[in-house]
């Protein structure tokens, strides 16, 4: 068996002042364009209306039932015991989140019987890298009173 070489093309020359006319019509046609960008934090984006990330818990209104947890699909959310008065959650437990997991799913919100666990539109949430899980109590408190 005999192996054939194959011809190879000479590349065709290009004639320089060509690329760089190219290239300053793509920069002259960006430079009139409105950015995509943001001034970030000081300009806020136009959010989707269904656009759902920080999770957020009514502590009165949960009643230990430990369905969020289960249905969570990445383990996200652990019951957390809560020593607070609350007739409707006799056994004290409260599920917290880990937003560093949380893939927004919404499986918690739509299972939870009672409607204590809900998405909302607020996603700034920056934490330390170790500590993305919000307790119970943290949950249920405005995003600015969360200690970062
Ligand atoms: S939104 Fe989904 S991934 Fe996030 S905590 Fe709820 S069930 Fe888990
Ligand atoms: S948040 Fe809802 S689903 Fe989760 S434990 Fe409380 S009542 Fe049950």
């Amino acid at each position: 068996m005999t192996i054939g070489i194959k011809e190879v093309e000479e590349p065709r020359r290009r004639v320089p002042l060509v690329g760089v006319i190219s290239g300053m019509a793509t920069v002259g046609k960006h430079l009139f364009q409105k950015p995509v960008t943001l001034k970030y934090p000081e300009e806020k984006p136009d959010l989707p209306e269904r656009f759902r990330f920080r999770i957020y818990l009514k502590l009165d209104d949960c009643v230990g039932c430990t369905l969020c947890e289960q249905v969570c699909p990445n383990g996200s959310i652990k019951m957390q015991n809560v020593h607070r008065e609350n007739p409707r959650n006799k056994r004290m437990i409260y599920p917290d989140v880990n937003f560093g997991t949380c893939t927004v799913c919404r499986n918690c919100e739509e299972i939870c019987p009672t409607d204590a666990i809900y998405l909302t539109h607020v996603f700034e949430t920056s934490r330390t890298r170790n500590n993305f899980t919000y307790s119970p109590e943290e949950l249920a408190m405005d995003e600015d009173k969360v200690k970062k």
